[in-house]
């Protein structure tokens, strides 16, 4: 062994003590201030810890700068981790999310890849300022900063909790509804990573890619079975089945979905803010026991918690 260095042993050799079955209490779908959740990593993972998570996942939008904290954190806590991410992607003119697990989050590449799709946030940001000018808001640019603590990161959640702090709207469902989706004022289209692109940073980096929340999506059933095919063919490895914005009738289609395109189920809360979020972290329903739970195929990738 080298002189003068500590021998470390790899934070996977200690095997979960959990079992890893189909009811484990698995939330890996979060979000930290290091994107537009409300929380720290750190706070994040005390979160997650009382709410009874047994295996934790912060998936910040296109940003893994949160991760080493998010990992520190949960070990002190006795809380099983896995390494996330959720990647902007542009498909078939809109957008969809594509959340990897158990990737390295020292990967050259995905670094690389990730700071490239940031880029364009922030000349984006000042478009849908530009855009809300139009229609009388002032300021937009300045306010949706306010609530920024990663100034590479500023997206239309920022934009919505100013508009709703100044009492333009009431709530997130009708700013989103009002003024940042598709063709309506503070709305900017972007380019984001490519499915296949995002689709090979994750699993180049050791991890498995995740379709993120398929029900939130407007395609139709001959574009949704492309993007599913597609996503298949570059190497995806599972859905979100159990997620919050998904209804028993979602649950169920896609965990036909996961079985059609022979994909791993996962699970996730989408937690933004104690204030803003439907579920709370870990509060959600079972997979079925007929699905393949996606964190069978990640166990050698989990960090298990300090017991
Ligand atoms: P961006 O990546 O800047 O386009 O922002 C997308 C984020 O906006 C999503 O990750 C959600 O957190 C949030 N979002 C999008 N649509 C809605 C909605 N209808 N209600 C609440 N939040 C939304
Ligand atoms: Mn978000
Ligand atoms: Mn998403
Ligand atoms: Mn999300």
């Amino acid at each position: 062994m080298a002189v003068g260095r500590k021998a470390v042993a790899p934070a996977h050799a200690a095997l979960p003590t959990i079992p890893f079955v189909h009811t484990l209490n698995a939330d890996l779908h979060s979000h930290s201030t290091r994107s537009d959740g409300t929380l720290s990593p750190r706070a994040l993972a005390q979160r997650a810890s009382g709410q009874q998570v047994q295996l934790w996942a912060l998936t910040d939008h296109d940003d893994i700068g949160g991760q080493h904290e998010a990992a520190q954190a949960a070990r002190e806590l006795g809380l099983d981790w896995l390494s996330g991410v959720e990647i902007s992607v542009s498909f078939a003119g809109e957008t969809v999310h594509i959340v990897g697990l158990g990737m390295d989050v020292d990967d050259v590449a995905l670094h690389a890849g990730l700071a490239r799709i940031r880029l364009g946030r922030a000349q984006r940001a000042h478009d849908m300022a530009e855009g809300l000018a139009m229609v009388g808001l002032q300021g937009a640019y300045e306010g949706a900063l306010r609530y920024v603590s990663n100034p590479d990161l500023v997206s239309r959640t920022h934009f919505a909790r100013w508009l709703v702090e100044t009492g333009v709207c009431t709530d997130f469902g009708s700013v989103f509804r009002r003024y940042l989706s598709h063709g309506k004022p503070g709305f900017v289209d972007h380019r984001w990573a490519g499915l296949g692109e995002a689709v090979r940073w994750i699993t180049q980096a050791g991890g498995l890619a995740v379709i993120a929340h398929p029900g939130r999506y407007r395609f139709t059933p001959t574009v949704e079975f492309a993007l599913f095919s597609e996503f298949k063919a570059h190497g995806g490895a599972g859905v979100e089945v159990v997620t919050a914005s998904h209804g028993l009738g979602d649950v169920r289609k896609y965990a036909e979905m996961a079985d059609e395109f022979d994909l791993y189920a996962s699970r996730g809360s989408d937690f933004h803010s104690p204030n803003e979020s439907r579920l709370d972290l870990g509060q959600l329903p079972d997979l079925a026991a007929a699905l393949r739970p996606i964190w069978q195929a990640l166990t050698d990738r989990v960090r298990p918690g300090r017991r």
